[in-house]
């Protein structure tokens, strides 16, 4: 079905992919998991394999592809273990893809390669305590100075955050301009003033960093800011809808894993003298089951290939992001139900999984708000 699809060289980078996740990053999920830790050298690994050059093209040291080939690693790396593909989408197309698309040459010069190489790990922080879905309500403050901005205010939920050398950080110059009062800079580790905190006791996702960013009057050069100033609203948006796709080829992964785990233990775990595989009730769900994951693999892979394309994608990306997290969640739940009792315990695949979907109907725009995006584009077609 793949092969169909996709071209020779993205056929190679799937099987390339899938080999180093199957190797190196499953025998390792189940441990993050329980330790509550990301595992930050995977991101030289990732390098090595060209993957955090993706999006980024030659002359800043990657290899220039689109949001397809980010869709098949992400895919693969999500079903291997779907808390470091969390990190691996964070640096990889919310905040290496923002640095590259708004930032003025010299900062993309200086900040890009570095990502690329896997020697630098970034964040994006917009979520604030008071503010999630309305962004644009954003309160951390930016105050012009000579030379550039002090930043004052706190973000939550900030992925990879603990330990990120570049924050792409968005403030407001006046919350009375709303969202045309944002701006979008890079804040550098060790600047004076800011700090961040690792936030424990997530239900899922636990081998991602989550962590929170505090803000005292930091100080950042002009030179660190991304676009003009009152353009950083739009800078998050478009950054947003793009990395819409990757959290979709997520969803992907994870309903696949689930669906692969519940696939072999249903033709192995016997009742009624036969394997459970041979029940239609249980038929049924797997079919469904691969049904969906198909579904939402091809939702994905139309996203990206128009966005690839230069086409408008964002109701497809949307679209893509709502109906794979949903199945992410409904196929995760239908392998614990399907493992029975042995599924609600750990080390089954299948407990950690059920919990890892959930944050994918939540993160990058919750399901409410996709269907927010997803309706105002038809009626604007209409
Ligand atoms: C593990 C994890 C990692 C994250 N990583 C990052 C990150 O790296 N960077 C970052 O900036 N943020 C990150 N987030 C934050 C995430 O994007 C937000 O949690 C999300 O956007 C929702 O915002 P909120 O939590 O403030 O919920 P709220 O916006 O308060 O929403 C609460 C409820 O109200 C509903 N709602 C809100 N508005 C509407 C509406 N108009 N119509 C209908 N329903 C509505 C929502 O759908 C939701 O059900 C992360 C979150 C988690 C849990």
């Amino acid at each position: 079905m793949t092969g169909v699809l996709l071209t020779e060289q993205e056929l190679l980078l799937q099987q390339t992919v899938r080999d180093f996740a199957e190797r190196e990053l499953a025998p390792r999920a189940a441990e993050l998991d329980e330790r509550d830790e990301a595992d930050w050298g995977y991101f030289r690994r990732f390098a090595d394999l060209g993957l955090l050059g993706i999006t980024v093209p030659p002359e800043l040291g990657g290899n220039g592809l689109g949001f397809r080939a980010v869709a098949i690693a992400v895919e693969e790396i999500a079903r291997a273990d779907p808390g470091t593909s969390t990190n691996f989408i964070s640096h990889l197309s919310l905040s290496t893809y923002a640095i590259n698309q708004f930032a003025s040459q010299a900062l993309r010069a200086r900040l890009v390669p570095p990502l690329a190489r896997g020697e630098k790990i970034a964040a994006f922080a917009l979520t604030e305590p008071g503010s999630g879905s309305d962004a644009a309500a954003l309160a951390t403050t930016a105050r012009k100075t000579k030379g550039g901005y002090i930043l004052n205010g706190s973000k939550i939920f900030i992925t990879n955050a603990s330990v990120a050398d570049y924050i792409v950080t968005f403030v407001t110059q006046d919350k009375a301009l709303g969202h045309r009062g944002i701006l979008a800079l890079v804040v550098e580790k060790g600047t004076k003033g800011l700090r961040t905190q690792k936030m424990h006791g997530k239900m899922g996702m636990r081998s991602s960093d989550t962590a929170e960013v505090y803000l005292e009057d930091v100080f950042v050069p002009e030179g660190n800011r991304m676009g003009e100033e009152g353009q950083g609203f739009r800078i998050a948006m478009e950054t947003l809808n793009s990395s819409r796709i990757s959290i979709a080829s997520q969803c992907v992964g994870i309903a696949q894993a689930a669906y692969e785990a519940a696939l072999k233990y249903t033709q192995e775990r016997r009742a009624f003298g036969g394997p459970i595989a041979q029940l239609q009730a249980v038929q049924h769900m797997l079919a469904d089951m691969a049904t969906e994951t198909e579904a939402s693999r091809l939702l994905v892979w139309k996203a990206a290939t128009l966005k690839d394309g230069g086409l408008p994608f964002v109701k497809e990306a949307s679209m893509a992001k709502l109906f794979a997290s949903e199945t992410a969640v409904r196929v995760a739940d239908k392998a614990v139900q399907l493992h029975g009792g042995y599924g609600y315990f750990k080390p089954s695949v299948v407990e950690r999984l059920y919990r890892d979907a959930k944050v994918t109907t939540i993160y990058e725009g919750t399901s409410q708000v996709q269907r927010l995006v997803i309706a105002r584009q038809v009626l604007q077609s209409g």
